[in-house]
């Protein structure tokens, strides 16, 4: 049996993070995942190489380029002829996007010393992991230590099955071979959003019902609101307080059966997409007896620095309790990996940006409005919008606003929350302030380009002591 001192089960960001880090920590290290491309070919990366991160993000470059050439050029003095959407084309881009870089993890494997084993891994009573390939063989690997990282698969429910053509889950909506004329999108969360925004903007009709009476409510409460509003002027209709009974698909649409506060409700739709969370893939990981201890939900049960119950055994990304983002798991890999090498390592999950890749993106860090007045805690809140930031004025990117929180006696800041172009960049720059403990002054003291739209975070931060420059109206809030 050929032994490693580290084998991960799992290649997605969490995975294949965790065997790299491993591997410049001079262990010897395996990583075992199962996913093939189409062609048959191992394609390391999991879901978010595969049908997450990566291809949505193409596939909203794409539509983002081709509802600005239909609603802005003109502005901008540019007319262009006759404008058409190659969906075929479309996808092809983003299949070589995804391709390139699963390819890429495959070369990073090799020039670090990492063993890619291709095939679905179990974890044994005996610490061992049995590997069973495409074509059926089972190989046994032995290791000093275990890192799991199965991830996640879309959550289905039983009101709305799919069928694979016309009520597809977040995969499926990711490869429509041409653009619904009417679309329903059952749940508003991250994905709900992206993916309802991608078929808008190449002139779907999107509908997203949502059960939830609010729009992101983990997102701040006043970014929220601005989201709601701007999705509704770009024609998102989003309908809150509405949960989704049943779906079927009848004479090639689909209908929808809906509750709201007014009663029971229909549509019909061309396709409809089923965004309504993630369970993690905790089944089918260990063989009978393994004894691996697993939350209510499935989710592997861990603590802070991602042990599992049994020696030697961690876990870590989708499986494991907070967040379902790449970064978080890729974060928990680096960790682990450390604490395997004899190393300190830990993780601030309170500093963990979220992002929404919509049009205007939104992007926060730290606590929101609502959670510090939860938690009893002193705050003052400096607000600045777009429309007053010279360089958002300049390309015509207006809407939105930063917002800080900041301790009311400290002055330290709890929290970083916004919404308008480019936030999944700015963003940043608030982990980057919060991790060294920066307060609101310190923010305001520092030297920002101009004209930029980080000038907005830097205005933010002034305007918690009513101090911004560009702002006519002062806005200060406090909670004691
Ligand atoms: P995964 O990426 O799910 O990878 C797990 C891998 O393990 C897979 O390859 C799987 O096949 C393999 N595997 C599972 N069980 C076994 C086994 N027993 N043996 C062998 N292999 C196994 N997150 C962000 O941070 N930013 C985004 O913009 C973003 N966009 C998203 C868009 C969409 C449409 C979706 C669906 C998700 C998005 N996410 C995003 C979430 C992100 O994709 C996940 O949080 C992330 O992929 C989780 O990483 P992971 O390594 O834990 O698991
Ligand atoms: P997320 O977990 O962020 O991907 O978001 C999934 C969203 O789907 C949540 O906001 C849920 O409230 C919503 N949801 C789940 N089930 C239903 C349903 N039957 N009808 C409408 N919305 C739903």
């Amino acid at each position: 049996m050929e032994r490693f001192e580290v084998i991960v089960i799992g290649a997605g960001p969490a995975g294949y993070v965790a065997a790299i880090r491993c591997a410049q920590l001079g262990l010897k290290t395996a990583c075992v995942d199962q996913w093939l491309d189409a062609q048959g070919r191992p394609a390391p990366g999991g879901t978010c190489l595969n049908v997450g991160c990566i291809p949505s993000k193409a596939l909203l470059e794409s539509s983002e380029l081709y509802a600005r050439l239909h609603h802005e050029f003109r502005d901008h003095g540019i007319r262009a002829g006759r404008i058409a959407m190659d969906v075929g084309a479309m996808m092809a881009r983003k299949e070589r996007v995804v391709r390139e870089l699963t390819q890429g993890i495959v070369q990073l494997f090799q020039a670090n010393g990492v063993t890619l084993v291709t095939g679905h891994g179990r974890l044994q009573p005996d610490r061992t992991v049995a590997v069973t390939a495409p074509d059926g063989g089972i190989t046994r690997y032995g290791a000093d230590s275990i890192i799991l990282a199965p991830g996640s698969r879309p959550a289905e429910i039983a009101a709305a099955p799919l069928d694979g053509e016309r009520i597809v889950d977040s995969t499926g909506a990711l490869s429509f071979d041409e653009v619904p004329r009417r679309l329903g999108v059952i749940g508003a969360g991250i994905v709900g959003l992206e993916l309802g925004s991608v078929w808008r903007r190449l002139g779907a009709e999107v509908i997203l019902l949502e059960a939830q009476e609010a729009l992101l409510t983990m997102a701040d409460r006043q970014v929220a609101r601005e989201a709601l509003k701007a999705f509704g002027a770009q024609g998102l209709d989003i309908r809150l307080g509405a949960r989704v009974m049943s779906a079927r698909v009848k004479r090639n649409k689909v209908e929808v059966v809906y509750q709201d506060a007014d009663g029971e409700r229909r549509e019909r739709v061309d396709r409809l997409i089923v965004a309504v969370g993630r369970v993690p893939n905790s089944d089918g990981l260990c063989a009978a007896g393994t004894e691996l201890a697993l939350d209510e939900w499935g989710y592997i049960h861990v603590d802070e620095q991602c042990r599992t119950n049994l020696p030697g055994v961690y876990a870590i990304g989708d499986v494991v309790r907070g967040p379902m983002l790449a970064h978080k798991g890729s974060r928990e890999g680096v960790m682990v990996a450390e604490l395997i090498a004899g190393r300190q390592a830990a993780l601030d999950y309170d500093l963990m940006p979220g992002v929404v890749y919509t049009q205007p993106e939104i992007a926060w860090v730290g606590k929101s409005e609502q959670a510090l007045e939860a938690d009893g805690v002193p705050y003052r809140s400096g607000v600045f919008p777009f429309a007053a930031n010279g360089r958002a004025r300049a390309a015509g990117e207006t809407t939105g606003l930063v917002k800080v929180l900041a301790h009311a006696h400290t002055d330290r800041i709890l929290g970083v929350h916004m919404i308008g172009a480019h936030c999944s960049e700015l963003v940043a720059q608030a982990v980057i302030a919060m991790e060294f403990g920066a307060s609101s002054e310190d923010l305001g003291l520092m030297v920002f380009a101009h004209p930029t739209l980080s000038e907005a975070l830097h205005e933010a931060a002034l305007a918690v002591h009513g101090e911004a420059i560009h702002m006519a109206r002062r806005r200060k809030r406090r909670v004691e």
